[in-house]
């Protein structure tokens, strides 16, 4: 037997494994609920950490760390590495979402919640309020983002579709990043349609309940697919198998419509989510409110100098000597859209040029380009959050050296891998090789566009 087929054995037995024992897994997501439950009251109950806090001697600063600085880079890295393995067996809040649909109303999905903006907007929604009510540090406003999602999550669980997972699918903030970012995984279900043909004539099948209702004979990928494993052997046609990384971006490619996850990649993860990551160290940022201030004053405006709003609109924390005055929160929210259009506007024309340098236009064409950024795009995910954890780590006296070294592989490897990636799309398509060549090119300004920002963050201002 070659490796390669005792790798898929040692895989299949790993899928078949999860189908057989869903006891652990539901025991094992209880745990993680326990713990995220913790993690989010806890800290509500103290005081708000003094300059002495650390993160073994303050619970506060302890759960910032682990939510901030190791869960969310991780979980976003493990979709890179094992698929939405972490939404199928570990999420508390997928797993809460699921128990309370098996006690609801199961009233049939409407039509609102099958709209595809909607993984764009709740992550755009969820990422300014995120920076508008300071998320990072704050318990209060952790449990008002975190917590007002889980809720959510089970108020629709519990009102539709009974045993399935109608929040993961449709309205979960992050759903659309993890459904980007598991296209790269180098594992997946595997469907053997000619096999699941066969078991119409040869097995007495046992349905199975795919929760986050993937229409599981027809699966080409990852992006959908929770990686549970319930179907595993599903007809004898269901396989946890390997695949080459690229593979679902390249051949798979976009789906029929994919205008809104071009938005969320272009708009969203290069945009808005740049923004947040980047307006508390740009000195633009700084010089933009020191105009506007004196401006102001000028004018005899005080108003938006003084007033502020509640901690739940704006960062209100006068103990911390952090309040946000409508100036502040207005500019922060201004500069995270701004951003947001600008990326998405500048990134856009260079691939709407790498299209057309292909050949007449072809919008999907123009999708699977953007695909190709998807590596730089969870790359600089994973960045922004573990910054972070740098920040939460520097008052620990952890030596930071490594970090910059770090950060400048991730980027190359990220770009590469995007390059990789495109150069696979463009190959899909007829063309001649020097517009395949200029269209490559031009991909490659959209990339070092994106670095410039990271560029500026980390080591220019
Ligand atoms: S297709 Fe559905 S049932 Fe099968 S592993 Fe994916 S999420 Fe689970």
């Amino acid at each position: 037997m070659s490796s390669i087929q005792a790798k898929k054995t040692v895989l299949a037995s790993a899928g078949d494994w999860l189908a057989r024992h869903r006891g652990a897994i539901i025991a094992a997501q209880w745990v993680v609920v326990v713990f995220y439950v913790s993690l989010l009251v806890l800290p509500v109950l103290q005081p708000l950490p003094d300059s002495d806090a650390r993160i073994l001697n303050n619970l506060t600063v302890f759960a910032q760390f682990l939510f901030w600085g190791i869960w969310w880079p991780f979980v976003l890295l493990s979709m890179v590495l094992f698929g939405r393995l972490w939404c199928g067996v570990l999420c508390p809040e997928g797993a809460l979402s699921e128990w309370s649909s098996r006690f609801g109303l199961n009233l049939p999905l409407p039509r609102w919640m099958r709209w595809s903006g909607w993984p764009f907007v709740a992550f755009a929604g969820t990422t300014i309020y995120g920076q508008m009510v300071s998320v990072y540090q704050y318990p209060k406003a952790v449990i008002v983002v975190l917590g007002g999602s889980t809720v959510a999550a089970m108020i629709i669980g519990f009102v539709y579709a009974r045993d399935r997972r109608a929040w993961c699918k449709y309205l979960c903030p992050v759903n659309g990043v993890f459904n980007m970012l598991s296209r790269l995984a180098p594992i997946h279900f595997k469907v053997d349609k000619a096999a699941w043909k066969q078991s119409y004539h040869s097995h007495k099948v046992i349905p199975i309940v795919c929760a986050p209702m993937v229409p599981m004979r027809d699966m080409q990928g990852n992006a959908d697919c929770h990686m549970c494993g319930r179907c595993s052997s599903h007809r004898d046609a269901i396989t946890l198998s390997v695949r080459p990384p690229n593979d679902e971006v390249v051949r798979v490619g976009p789906p029929k419509d994919a205008r809104w996850q071009t938005v969320l990649v272009l708009f969203g993860m290069l945009g808005l989510a740049i923004g947040a990551f980047q307006w508390t160290v740009s000195p633009w940022m700084v010089a933009i409110k020191q105009s506007l201030a004196e401006w102001l004053i000028n004018q005899n405006i005080m108003w938006p100098l003084e007033q502020s709003l509640p901690w739940f609109i704006f960062t209100n924390y006068p103990k911390q000597n952090d309040v946000f005055t409508l100036l502040d929160g207005t500019l922060v929210v201004t500069w995270i859209v701004a951003v947001g259009l600008i990326m998405g506007s500048a990134l856009s024309v260079l691939l709407a040029l790498a299209n057309r340098l292909l050949g007449a236009w072809q919008t999907r064409r123009f999708h699977h380009l953007v695909l190709g950024l998807i590596p730089l795009a969870g790359c600089g995910l994973f960045l922004g959050l573990s910054a972070t954890s740098i920040t939460i780590l520097k008052p620990e006296g952890v030596s930071l050296v490594w970090v910059s070294p770090v950060r400048i592989t991730m980027l190359v490897l990220a770009n590469l891998w995007s390059l990789g990636l495109v150069s696979g799309i463009v190959r899909q398509y007829a063309a001649p090789l020097w517009r395949k060549v200029s269209a490559c090119v031009m991909f490659a300004g959209a990339l070092a566009l994106i670095d410039l920002t990271w560029w500026l963050m980390f080591w220019g201002w």
